[in-house]
């Protein structure tokens, strides 16, 4: 199989070719069709799967899709730590590439101010830790996330065991209703179930 009977936009498949990318992982097989759909998708995935474009590639194709002609900031995604926050960066800049899509990295060690400034822009698309995401909720009024499209929590396990439960609430909470939302995990604890109960709308199970 290959991305091509997945019906992906010129620019996204020359951002895939860019990356070379050309046949996809098992969790993207399973992953890209379900969410372009706009289901809500609850991934059972190790870090090594492929996962990071499995969620991006179907959130660009919205993106390109689903034009908005006002700034907004559509697409959250939620990673445990700051090196994970800057590969998916990474690789979302790249697949990207040769679109307009404006892409922000929000994680810790980084001028809170100058993010400030970066967020003011509304990036189509934040990639942040949930600490800082929440510091620029509660401290600045320069961001808001009530017009999120597409929430993703990447590693779900790894950041409730890293304490971040509250944070997760909060932020789930003040992203809209009306939303698709992509809960990635290599494990399904009870932790983790309670936050699938509270934040996914009859999630399509994908388990590789
Ligand atoms: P991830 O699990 O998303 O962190 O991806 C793990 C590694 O697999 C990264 O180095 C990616 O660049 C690579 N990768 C992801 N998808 C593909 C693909 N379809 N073809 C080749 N390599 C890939």
């Amino acid at each position: 199989e290959s991305f091509t009977v997945m019906n992906l936009s010129r620019q996204i498949m020359k951002g895939l070719t860019k990356l070379g990318f050309a046949q996809p992982t098992p969790i993207q097989a399973k992953t890209i069709p379900v969410a372009l759909l706009g289901k809500d998708i609850c991934g059972g995935a190790q870090t090594g799967s492929g996962k990071t474009a499995a969620f991006l590639v179907p959130i660009l194709e919205r993106l390109l899709y689903r034009p908005k002609h006002v700034p907004a900031t559509r697409v959250m995604v939620l990673c445990p730590t700051r090196e994970l926050a800057i590969q998916c960066h990474s690789v979302g800049t790249k697949l990207a590439g040769f679109t307009d899509i404006v892409m922000c990295l929000c994680v810790g060690g980084l001028s809170i101010k100058a993010q400030e400034a970066e967020l003011r822009q509304k990036p189509d698309v934040v990639i942040a830790t949930p600490g800082r995401l929440i510091d620029h909720l509660r401290n600045s009024h320069a961001f808001a996330i009530d017009q999120i499209e597409i929430l993703v929590m990447d590693e779900a396990d790894r950041m409730l065991d890293d304490g971040f439960e509250d944070e997760l609430t909060e932020i789930v909470r003040a992203c809209p209703r009306k939303r698709q939302t992509m809960l990635f995990s290599a494990t399904m604890t009870d932790n983790v179930d309670k936050l699938v109960r509270l934040s996914l709308n009859k999630p399509v199970r994908v388990q590789i």
